[in-house]
This record gives C-alpha cells, structure tokens and sequence, in this order.
C-alpha cells in the first residue's frame, strides 16, 4: 500500500513527530527523525500545528445567500419572531441565486477553513416540499470525496402548524437524511407532545438521528428540554440526539442548570451552539463538567437570519471562548474541543483524531499549540483529506468528482497522490460580493437583532 509521510508535524502536546498516511489513515506516528534522507515525496509540515480538521456541526446548505449577491437583513416588525422571519426568507429565496450554487459557494468555504464533516439542516415544508432536501442530496453526493455531510430534515414551518409536513419528513429520510429536526415544539407549534411524537415516531421508524431547534427561553424552553431528554431515554436514543441553540439553559438560575444538565448528560443529548450574538447561551464550561457534549456550528451565513457567519469552526472556537470569558489555557482548549473532538463525539463520526488508525483528515495552520490557535486564528492554513475507508490517497473516485479546479489549488498534488491541499487565502471570484450597501440598507443597520434560525 502507498505511503505518505509528513515530517515536523506538532501535535497538540508541543511534541514533533512524523506521521504516516496509508489507506486514508494514520498508519504510523513517531517522534521527528530529522532523517538526512527524508522519504521520497515526504511532505515537511516544518513544526506546523497538526489537528485533526474541524467539526462544522450546524449549518444550513440550502439558505445561505454566501457568494450571491448581498441581501440586506430585514428587521422584525415587533421583536424577534421565527415565523415572520420564515416568510422574509421565503421572499429572499424567491430572488436568490440557484441553491446548488449558493450551498456550494458556502460548501467550499467551509472545507476551505478546514471542516470536513458537517451537519446542515435543510428546509421540508409544504411549500417546498422536498425540492431542498433533493438539491442538496445531489451537491453531497458531488463532494463526498472531500467532506462528509449529515443532513437534516428540518421543518422550517413546523410541523403540526404546515400540514403534509410530517409525511414529507418521512420521505426526506428515506431519500437520504440521516436525521430528523424540530422547530420549537411549544412556541411554533404550540403542542410540544405532538411535535415531539412525530419526530421521534419517524426517528424510530427510519432509525434516524434527531436534531431539534429550539430558541424557547426560560421555563417553556427548560420544560421543553426535559421531554426531549425524557424522550430520548424512553426511546433509547442516548448518543444519537442533538438540541440546537437550547437558548433556555443560558437564562436559569445555577441550581436549574446543575440539575438539567445532569439529566442531558446522562441522557446522551448534546448541545449545539454557535455562541450567538446579544442572545443568553448554553454555559459551555458548567454544561461540559456536568458530562455533556456541546458542540458548535456557524448556523446562518449571510442568509435571512442574519448577515454573519464564516465557515470557520477556529474562529467560531474563538467566539465561543470570547462569550463565556476563557482565558485560561485549558478553557481554551475546551474551546477548541467544542469544534472538534466534541463534535465529531456528536455526529457520532469514526476515527476521528491525531492517532494511529484513524483517518488523515487534518489541518496544518502555523501556531505554537492550540490556545493559541484559538486566539489568533490564523487564517493561512492547508487541508488535508486524505481519504474514505478502504481507500488511500489517490484512489478516490478521481478528477471528476473532485469540486471545481479552481477550489484544489493543489489538486494535481492530489492526483499524484498524497491527499488534498487547500490554500485557505483562495477566493473563487463568484465570491466577490456582487452587491452593494444600499442607502436603505445602511439605514436599517444595526436596527434589530435577530436569533440565528
Ligand atoms: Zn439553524
């Protein structure tokens, strides 16, 4: 079997070493040899930090108007409100760019800062029917040599309140999702047990995996928290459900949060979080003593919910660190665990990690040691996917089913055979933000803050 050697790797332990790629995976990690006469086609990392590639854990593919032309965030009339912010959507979409083209635009930032396994939710509702989840099914089959993508069949209307909803979810799972999502049982679709049945009735059904939104607050949201865990137990779903945003466990009082956070934990439910704006969060640091798995993603990125959003899971460690105020070395360490290993722990992926056996997907960026990647973010860095199971470098499916050349700056390298290499300072030219700032826009800015969708 073909090897690849990458010299003067530094792992997260300050430590040199050099690893060995064959069949897509570790096959060998040893301390820097220095060796006069290095393997022929060794790669030298030259001391670059080595971690394995990120974790984006939510984001949704189908909504993002990333790399279209830039569309002006629309206040809400009278506060935050999920279903008036569903119909600016609805008109956005109405005049935006093809999706296929929009989610790869944003597909490809993503791998460009170094995730190679993502969930994205995809919108299923009466109006759309199954069209999103379709487009999308097809832009993951084109880049599943580069990325391994989850989706999620996700009820941006609600369920119970859009009719036909529950029977399109179902047939989104059997098109090829692998997990169920939800909307604010009780504030959407004011009927939190019929809500919930549906979900965990097809999650059951399809064996699928569950991934609920839930932005309610205080008490409603904690109530709501604890059927989803009560669920989850009842069902035997422990390790396969996933509570997104869960804004409530941001806003009660220390003695809620201990006893909550125990019952997620034993439960096997995980957070997800992207640390969002002005808005209270899940405590990272409280939440993942008490045992449970919080993980992260960019959610919205420049779509009807809010202008923000990179693709970066190492900035987005950084903005998680920066809320909850970490500054010591392990808290931002933990940081980063939230976009990495804590993740890959959500989605439940295999071999994920710096080690022997598992697989070569990794990111080389220039920092000392992980705080302070966290803190500095640097944004050249180079991707490597070295390949799926079974299969080494070079034997992927080949030129056809990689992404557009012009993404693979090194693609040639890649064909030779020793994985893929992204240059993180690339910017396709569709890129380019093909709008301008409008006199109306600058007006509106800064007149309303919104909750990631
Ligand atoms: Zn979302």
């Amino acid at each position: 079997m073909n090897q690849t050697h990458f010299l003067n790797a530094r792992l997260a332990d300050g430590s040199l070493c050099d690893l060995t790629v064959a069949g897509g995976r570790f096959s060998a990690i040893a301390p820097a040899a220095n060796a006069a006469t290095p393997p022929a086609g060794a790669i030298d990392l030259a001391g670059q930090l080595v971690l394995p590639a990120f974790v984006e854990g939510h984001i949704h593919l189908d909504t993002s108007f990333y790399g279209d032309a830039w569309r002006p965030h629309i206040p809400c009339t009278n506060g935050f409100d999920v279903r008036e912010r569903v119909a600016f959507q609805m008109r956005n979409l109405e005049q935006a760019a093809p999706m296929e083209e929009r989610a790869i635009n944003q597909l490809e930032l993503c791998v460009g800062n170094g995730s190679l396994a993502m969930r994205s939710h995809v919108m299923v509702d009466a109006a759309v029917g199954l069209k999103h989840v379709e487009t999308i099914l097809g832009v993951r089959e084109k880049y599943r040599d580069l990325i391994d993508i989850q989706l999620v069949a996700f009820p941006q209307s609600g369920i119970l309140s859009s009719p036909g909803t529950a029977e399109l979810l179902d047939e989104a799972l059997k098109l090829g999702c692998d997990l169920i999502g939800g909307l604010d049982p009780a504030s959407f679709d004011r009927d939190v047990k019929g809500h919930l049945d549906v979900v965990f009735g097809l999650a059951e059904k399809r064996g699928a995996g569950v991934d609920i939104h839930l932005h309610d607050r205080g008490t409603l949201g904690l109530f709501e928290i604890e059927e989803i865990v009560a669920r989850t137990t009842a069902s035997g779903m422990q390790g396969k459900v996933a509570i997104s945003h869960a804004y409530a466990l941001g806003d009660i009082s220390a003695d809620a949060l201990a006893e909550t956070a125990e019952r997620i934990a034993a439960a096997g439910v995980a957070i997800m979080t992207n640390a969002p704006g002005d808005h209270p969060f899940p405590p990272v640091a409280a939440l993942r003593k008490a045992g449970v798995t919080v993980f992260a993603g960019s959610d919205n990125i420049r779509d009807s919910w809010w202008p923000y959003g990179d693709g970066d899971m190492l900035n987005r460690a950084n903005m998680i660190g920066y809320r909850s105020g970490f500054y010591e070395d392990w808290e931002l360490e933990a940081a980063y665990d939230v976009v990495s290993h804590a993740g890959a722990k959500a989605l439940g992926l295999e071999g994920y990690g710096i080690a022997v056996g598992a697989r070569a997907d990794f990111v080389a960026l220039r920092a000392e040691h992980i705080p302070e990647a966290v803190v500095a973010v640097p944004k050249e860095r180079t991707v490597y996917r070295a390949g799926r199971e079974g299969e080494g470098p070079g034997q992927l499916s080949g030129e056809a089913s990689l992404p557009r050349d012009s993404l693979c700056a090194d693609a040639a390298r890649f064909r030779a055979g020793w994985g893929l290499a992204m240059k993180k300072e690339y910017t396709k030219p569709t890129l380019a933000r093909k709008g301008r700032l409008s006199a109306q826009t600058a007006q509106q800015a800064g007149s309303d803050s919104q909750a990631p969708e």
